[in-house]
């Protein structure tokens, strides 16, 4: 038996946020602001997990305002930071689409939110797809507990992640939605986590990030890596390595000596969210041994400080 790893064999770390917003729709800030408060906060060289190096720019469709849109080609000559175009579908419950082009007020469905299907979800999903983007499933427990459902998750086809922390603190963030992802999951779909600040300004800075490894530190390889599932969400634990080794999944935690000092539970999940293995204490290593029953196994790892890191799953190969 041997597991299917998301994870790129090699590459870089970097770290990234996927949902921001900017003065184009209700944002605070300008595209540059919004990118200085990110990479100049952030920028340190002692420890690069705390650098960010990407940014997805996800006005909303129903309030952007066109006559302050630009594509954001060329807006970073330094070059320090990896910004990708997108947004964020808002006529009904949110979709987020990363590497597609903002739309403006171009309502596909015209219902009322109510009104909505499953099919015209789907919809809004393929538009993003259609459009060369990428669909996340925004913030499934804001406002009220089933905004994505369990069983709209599993039923939504061709979208390629879940929001499972939204850091956006004004209008509240919904609960942790691991529990809308497992349900994905356990239907058979491959769907990633991703955990983004949802920045509307600073309040909301820093409350949830990606860690992707990229074979390559450009856009493409940013979204390459969202495709493939080679990122892992963090709101302040860090991995240093997820690999397989035939029966074994493998999770570390970085090795850096700050780490040295809190206690980590790594907990080892399986379908329907079943808690399959769980090992605490000091040691930076915890290892899972395929069992035979599995559909897949996803790794947290929570820090006795209080932070936690997400990965994605791991499947057997059939
Ligand atoms: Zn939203
Ligand atoms: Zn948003």
């Amino acid at each position: 038996m041997r597991w299917i790893s998301p994870y790129f064999e090699e590459g870089t770390w970097i770290r990234g946020n996927f949902h921001t917003h900017t003065d184009v729709s209700d944002g605070s800030h300008t595209l540059e602001e919004a990118a200085e408060n990110y990479f100049r906060v952030c920028h340190t060289k002692a420890s690069p997990w705390m650098d960010y190096r990407f940014l997805a720019i996800t006005d909303h469709t129903t309030t952007g305002k066109k006559e302050m849109y630009r594509p954001i080609e060329n807006t970073d000559p330094d070059k320090k930071c990896i910004l990708i175009e997108g947004r964020e579908d808002s006529y009904s419950h949110h979709i987020l689409g990363i590497g597609c082009r903002m739309t403006f007020q171009e309502d596909i469905i015209q219902k009322n939110q109510a009104d909505y299907t499953l099919e015209d979800y789907q919809r809004v999903i393929d538009e993003i797809i259609k459009d060369g983007g990428i669909a996340i499933l925004a913030h499934p427990h804001w406002r009220f507990a089933d905004y994505f459902s369990g069983e709209m998750t599993a039923k939504l086809e061709r979208y390629t992640a879940i929001e499972i922390i939204n850091g956006d603190l004004y209008s509240g963030p919904g609960h942790l939605a691991t529990d809308v992802w497992d349900a994905a999951l356990t239907a058979g779909k491959r769907v990633w986590a991703t955990g983004n600040d949802d920045f509307h300004s600073v309040r909301d800075m820093h409350n949830a990030w990606n860690m992707a490894l990229v074979k390559e530190e450009t856009k493409e390889g940013v979204l390459d890596a969202l495709r493939h599932g080679s990122l892992y969400v963090s709101n302040g634990a860090v991995f240093e390595r997820l690999y397989t080794d035939g029966d074994w999944i493998v999770a570390e935690c970085h090795h850096d000596s700050l780490f040295d000092l809190p206690e980590k539970t790594f907990r080892f999940i399986g379908q329907g969210g079943q808690l399959r293995q769980i090992q605490t204490g000091k040691g930076k290593t915890a290892a899972y041994k395929y069992q035979g029953d599995e559909q897949y196994i996803r790794v947290e790892m929570c820090l006795s400080w209080g932070m936690a890191a997400f990965s994605q799953p791991f499947f057997p190969e059939k």
